[in-house]
């Protein structure tokens, strides 16, 4: 079976968008793969979170993947500094990380001109982090946006430059997972693009708003005067609306609405009601579990443990090459 890994940003509160555009995928990874699912709390300290934020937002994600179907006995889910092996291959893969390269990096370069204040050198060797992550468990693929192909790239040039320095096959070099349902880009409620958690308060719809917030934001969605000829092409607030409907309601529901505004009958009140509704049909036992687990305890340890052992044992197996093809052999 081939071995996929993919990070989670420790950010909390996941959206629609976070759903459909990535946590399905990992559902569908974790039936057809060898899957490493870690919370990526090491990176997440590039921009000083609080150690209260730190952690809140490693166990409200942590939740939240577990209460959207990740099963910790289809996959490995751990946090990533419950694994200490992966920041020692860190320290040994930064020593053939070059600064020019590093500096070239496009998240590096992004990063200069929004964090000007906190350029640390975590920054820049960031994509070393990253392919450690990956390289630890040998991983064939790797999903990634078009944001993260340069860093799956540095990855291989870090695993064929290991290779070559020391003439041998330790890491194979990963390659970008293509999902192969449709990947879903979930339009925001302020026609402003793609849903975002930086899009302003009434953009996004998070499985832990609760019931009335949800509702009040669907209905507060942008929309406009309504149609005014037969068939007439939708604007882009009212084509978001429509997409939204086609991700939680029934294909009738939609059909319906549709016809509505093709015969310029169509009454946003009722229609975004209907959506209201059936997002929240959606979200409700999703958030229900997130609350459960959260004030589970003991589940939460238990998961983590056994997340954290599973790639322990995996992670140590490496090492254990690594640091004799490195030439670190005990004496005792
Ligand atoms: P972020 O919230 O930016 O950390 O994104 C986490 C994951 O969710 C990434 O894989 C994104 O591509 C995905 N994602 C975020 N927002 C959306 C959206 N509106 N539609 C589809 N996928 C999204």
């Amino acid at each position: 079976m081939k071995t996929v890994v993919s990070g989670i940003r420790p950010t909390g509160k996941l959206h629609l968008g976070n759903y459909f555009g990535a946590v399905r995928s990992f559902l569908e990874m974790q039936e057809n793969y060898n899957a490493y699912f870690f919370i990526a709390d090491i990176h997440s300290l590039t921009t000083h979170p609080t150690p209260e934020d730190l952690h809140g937002n490693v166990k409200q994600v942590l939740a939240e993947y577990l209460a959207m179907g990740l099963d910790p006995e289809k996959c490995t889910l751990f946090i990533q500094s419950d694994v200490p092996q992966i920041t020692e291959l860190y320290t040994y893969m930064n020593m053939n990380a070059y600064l020019g390269e590093l500096e070239r990096s496009a998240s590096f370069k992004e990063k200069v001109k929004t964090q000007r204040n906190n350029v640390n050198a975590g920054l820049l060797t960031y994509p070393v982090l990253m392919a450690v992550d990956i390289l630890m468990h040998k991983a064939d693929f790797v999903p990634v946006g078009k944001d993260q192909e340069q860093h799956l790239e540095m990855t291989r040039n870090y695993a064929k430059r290991f290779n070559n320095l020391y003439g041998v096959e330790c890491f194979p070099e990963p390659q970008a997972y293509s999902q192969t349902g449709k990947l879903v880009k979930v339009p925001g409620l302020t026609d402003n693009g793609k849903m975002s958690k930086s899009g302003g308060e009434n953009d996004a719809i998070f499985f832990d708003d609760p019931e009335k917030v949800t509702r009040k934001k669907i209905m507060k969605a942008v929309t406009d005067t309504g149609p005014e000829v037969p068939n007439q092409e939708k604007p882009s607030a009212i084509e978001n609306l429509f997409d939204i409907m086609k991700l939680v309601s029934e294909p009738s529901a939609v059909e319906h609405f549709n016809d509505l505004y093709n015969n310029c009958t169509i009454r946003y009140g009722d229609f975004k009601k209907q959506i209201a509704e059936d997002v929240t049909s959606f979200i409700e036992p999703i958030r229900n579990r997130i609350e459960e687990i959260k004030s589970d305890n003991t589940y939460l340890a238990e998961v983590a443990k056994a997340g954290a052992d599973k790639a322990k044992a995996n992670a140590e197996a490496t090492m254990k090459e690594v640091r004799e093809i490195i030439g670190f052999r005990r004496f005792y």
